[in-house]
């Protein structure tokens, strides 16, 4: 093991890692270093107390090992108190295959995981641990209590009862890799009296790293404490809503030990927009619309549900999804797009509906008869841009004029002009490539004993409790396979 620092736990911050652990510690500073011989801290670490993090722990414990979990902040769980709106929306009530079909990108890659644990097995383990549930429109699965923190105590609980050592404001700063270590020991032995010494160096550092397959063996927190471990769990999240601790910590050590991490941008995440007319509508919410998104002269997407505008542009369930389907595109430059405001009416049927409107107060003047067809907030602004006076009296209205308002209905264009930032971003979309993380066990197929969980992936799906449900699975997938990794490490050793 390396250095000690900050090995002597005080007593007060003891006092408080048993609070939360609720277990008693033998009253001697515990050595952070291996706790018998040959032992070392923990058999799985889990970095950050997430939804993910959470779940790992658990299933570790419950197959056996002596689990810690790390995380930074002063509690566990500080996301999902603001998931669904505080009511958490933990997941959804379909079956696998839909399942996978609301997740955009990789969703083969979480096949096994969420076969394993899927929705309905998710819904009977908050049962089992105390939480109510249940079930509403679009088969969004909530707390029965419509509290979120229930979702947090069911885990806490639970992972108390498997013996699980929480350890809040615990931030991993580094992972202890020893193939590493190797290389470094390597490089420092001066190679005697040959010429050419750098390059020999290079090709010698080049066999160590094909030799000597890295392995995690602890991690190194930010006071300085080491933790060894068997296996190590990174389930730090993406960079979202930064402020509940996701700081994307967990990209750079992946990074470290071997790994790709995709590009990352925000997703599920309202679109900011060029057109200043949009402005002027916010807070008006459109109900049954269609929304299409270009990309050049391409149909890139479309959707048909609700959305809204802001001040900045646009949000909304069909904004969000586009969002996530959209999120490369997206990342790459402006879109255009359209919003067909009555999708149910052909052109020739909306003219109909427009004359009749006409018809039944022929003196007034458009801005009141408008109303009657289109949202209140938006009359002055579809005028605006088919060129009607306002105050024109109905009957007077060309034929011309008509057939631009027609359609403006069908194709009322914006441009997209990027995402929002990761600070309104429901999830990340990129992190870790999952080409190189084996998709039944999570664990990395670079560093031996590392794992990985939830939203640090590179998967992410759209709204509707399927981003908790990616948690809760990979969650579980890699707990199992860090204890059952760890077992067989423990049986190498005896
Ligand atoms: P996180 O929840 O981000 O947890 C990561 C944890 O790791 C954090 O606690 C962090 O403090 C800790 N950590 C990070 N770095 C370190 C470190 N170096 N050392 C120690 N600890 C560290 N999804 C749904 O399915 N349904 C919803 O209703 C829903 N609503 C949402 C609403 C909002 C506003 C947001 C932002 C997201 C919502 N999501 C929802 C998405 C969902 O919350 C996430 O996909 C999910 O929480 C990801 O879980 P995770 O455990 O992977 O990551």
């Amino acid at each position: 093991m390396r250095g000690n620092a900050g090995s002597q736990a005080t007593a007060p911050r003891r006092e408080a890692r048993e609070k939360v652990s609720g277990r008693k510690s033998s009253g001697e500073p515990r050595l952070p270093g291996k706790t018998g011989k040959g032992m070392p801290d923990a058999d799985v670490l889990v970095i950050g107390g997430g939804a993910a993090g959470m779940m790992a722990a658990f299933f570790a414990a419950e197959a056996g090992a002596r689990v810690i979990l790390l995380e930074k902040n002063e509690k566990a769980g500080k996301k999902i108190y603001i998931t669904g709106k505080g009511r958490c929306n933990f997941t959804n009530a379909c079956d696998p295959e839909d399942f996978l079909s609301h997740v955009p990108c990789h969703a083969s890659f979480l096949y096994s995981s969420v076969y394993g644990f899927d929705p309905a097995a998710v819904i009977a383990w908050f049962e089992e641990h105390g939480c109510r549930t249940k079930v509403e429109r679009g088969n969004r699965a909530f707390p029965q209590s419509d509290h979120a923190s229930d979702i947090t105590k069911a885990l806490e609980q639970a992972m108390r009862e498997r013996g699980v050592q929480i350890r809040l404001h615990s931030e991993a700063s580094r992972l202890i890799l020893s193939g590493e270590q190797a290389e470094t020991e390597r490089e420092e032995i001066p190679l005697p009296g040959v010429s050419g010494q750098c390059r020999e160096r290079a090709a010698d550092r080049a066999d160590v790293q094909q030799t000597v397959r890295r392995t995690v063996t602890g991690v190194c927190l930010s006071d300085g404490t080491v933790l060894s471990a068997r296996a190590v769990v990174i389930a730090t999240g993406g960079l979202s809503y930064p402020t509940t601790g996701s700081t994307g910590d967990g990209y750079r050590f992946a990074e470290k030990a071997g790994h790709t991490v995709e590009p990352c941008s925000p997703s599920l995440v309202p679109l900011c927009c060029a057109e200043e007319d949009l402005f002027e509508m916010q807070g008006l919410s459109l109900k049954n619309v269609t929304l299409r998104i270009f990309n050049g002269k391409r149909k890139a997407w479309d959707g048909f549900g609700e959305m809204m505008f802001t001040h900045f542009g646009v949000t909304g369930p069909l904004v969000l999804t586009a969002s996530a389907d959209l999120a490369d595109c997206l990342r790459k430059g402006q879109l255009k797009a359209e919003i067909d405001l009555k999708p149910a009416l052909p052109e020739e049927k909306l003219d109909e509906r427009i004359l009749r409107a006409f018809e039944q107060n022929p003196n007034k003047e458009i801005r009141n008869v408008a109303p009657e067809i289109y949202p209140q907030k938006m009359v002055p602004v579809l005028l605006r841009r088919c060129r009607i006076d306002p105050q024109k009296a109905v009957n007077s209205i060309t034929k011309a004029e008509r057939a631009r308002l027609v359609y403006e209905t069908k194709h009322f264009s914006f441009t997209i002009t990027h995402p929002g930032s990761f600070r309104e971003a429901v999830v990340t979309h990129g992190g870790i490539r999952v080409r190189e993380v084996d998709p039944g066990t999570m664990e990395s197929r670079k560093t031996a004993g590392l794992f990985f969980a939830g939203e640090v992936l590179d998967v992410d799906a759209h709204t509707g409790g399927y981003n908790l449900q990616i948690a809760w699975s990979t969650g579980r997938a890699a707990g199992l396979g860090a204890a059952a990794y760890a077992k067989s490490q423990s049986k190498e050793t005896e």
